[in-house]
């Protein structure tokens, strides 16, 4: 009898293994079916579109129309039949202040509110398709409900001002990541796009990030200098995250692209970096085409004494651009870029942070919306990852470093 039982499991291992055809063995086809069912699988979380900033510069006012264009857009990265498609769960919506908002009074709050209330107004709009999502346990639940959670983080800290309670101001308006700077200083500290002023954390800004491990808000070193990068990792008690980074080592112009030495200390801090897809910011050919274009442009245009203001100018860049066009990107790239980060760092330090929205359509080809995230895990499996290795990519190595940032913070209270 015993042996009968034995037999028959045996045969039905056989028959799952048989199933199971390992993955250096399947076909292209196979490999695309595998990669868009592990994205069906898997939560995914992107640590950075900029949706509701795209939005309010198209005047976004949530009614039945609009909030109709978010079920299936046309023109945005991201919207919920692609994000379905793409198998895309909780992508953190950024709460993106332009460096102009620092200089007035509020630092940029009330845009802050302002782009909270939009999202607010998706997921209360649209509650089928969307939930906000303050906690992973939050996108967990959503997820199972079919529905796609919109979790939130602030791009640039500016709006905190001066007074240290607002970090809870934001915590409480579902902030859960805060980009210290944009590309300009501010009053935390130093940004990887200006010349140092505070050569690192302004005194102020090291309360903040004191405050934010204190509240539970996860600390986002994107965009700023190297100084204020080293000098966060001394201070926080936490991990931190990039949440749309990548290598400097692909492209040595890009400042705000981490160092190998950075990468390897966020390592150590057993933080995660989000890739950015950003072709000026992932391929060194687009970075130098950038930087070569928009000064021969500006000799163009003062040449013929006009400014990128005028219709006539905006005209003499469009042809420039049509005569001289941006080189193309390979998905392949972004794949080099979790490629190099893992054999620093490991694959626990890994996740995926697109940027969409946030940059003027600059993507890799096969990369170019939110529908497309299964194309970069046929990528990933085709280079010998497994599915362990994707899930941790997906969101488990976020998810680590958001509990861990909450669970903190709450046995402090
Ligand atoms: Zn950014």
């Amino acid at each position: 009898m015993k042996k009968y039982y034995v037999l028959l499991l045996l045969a039905a291992c056989c028959v799952r293994c048989s199933e199971k055809k390992p993955v250096d063995r399947m076909n292209d086809e196979q490999l695309h079916a595998l990669a868009n069912d592990l994205a069906q699988k898997f939560i995914i979380t992107d640590g950075h579109v900029d949706l509701p900033y795209w939005l309010k510069d198209r005047n976004f006012v949530p009614n039945k129309e609009t909030l109709d264009t978010m079920v299936h857009a046309n023109k945005a990265n991201m919207d919920f039949v692609r994000a379905k498609k793409g198998g895309l769960d909780a992508p953190f919506m950024s709460i993106y202040i332009p460096s102009e908002y620092q200089k007035q009074t509020d630092y940029g709050k009330s845009l802050v509110d302002s782009l909270v209330n939009t999202v607010e107004a998706i997921a209360n709009g649209l509650p089928d398709e969307f939930a906000l999502a303050k906690t992973p346990a939050e996108v967990e639940a959503n997820t199972k409900n079919g529905k796609i959670s919109l979790p939130m983080g602030m791009e640039n800290g500016a709006p905190i001002g001066m007074d240290l309670k607002n970090v809870k101001y934001f915590y409480d308006r579902g902030i859960r990541y805060i980009t210290l700077t944009h590309s300009k200083n501010n009053q935390i500290g130093d940004s990887s796009g200006d010349t140092a002023k505070w050569n690192g954390l302004s005194p102020f800004g090291k309360e903040v990030v004191k405050e934010m491990n204190r509240v539970g808000i996860m600390v986002d070193i994107s965009h700023v200098a190297d100084s204020t990068f080293y000098q966060v990792m001394k201070l926080t008690n936490v991990p931190c995250i990039a949440s749309h980074s990548s290598c400097r080592h692909f492209a040595p112009t890009v400042r705000r692209d981490m160092t190998d030495d950075m990468i390897r200390k966020l390592g150590e801090n057993k933080g995660v970096i989000c890739v950015n897809f950003f072709t000026g910011f992932i391929d060194s050919t687009v970075a130098n085409y950038m930087s070569q274009s928009r000064k021969e442009i500006e000799g163009l245009l003062k040449e013929k004494k006009l400014t990128f203001k005028d219709s006539m100018g905006q005209k003499l860049a469009s042809n420039y651009r049509k005569e001289h066009p941006m080189p193309t990107v390979d998905i392949a790239r972004v794949a080099d870029h979790i490629d190099h980060i893992k054999n620093l760092i490991g694959i626990d330090h890994v996740a995926f942070g697109s940027d969409f929205d946030g940059v003027d359509n600059m993507l890799p080809q096969d990369l170019t919306d939110v529908s497309m995230y299964p194309n970069l895990i046929y990528t990933l499996l085709k280079r010998g990852y497994s599915e362990e290795d994707i899930e941790k990519i997906c969101y488990k190595n976020v998810w680590r470093v958001w509990n861990k940032v909450e669970e903190v913070a709450h046995a402090a209270q």
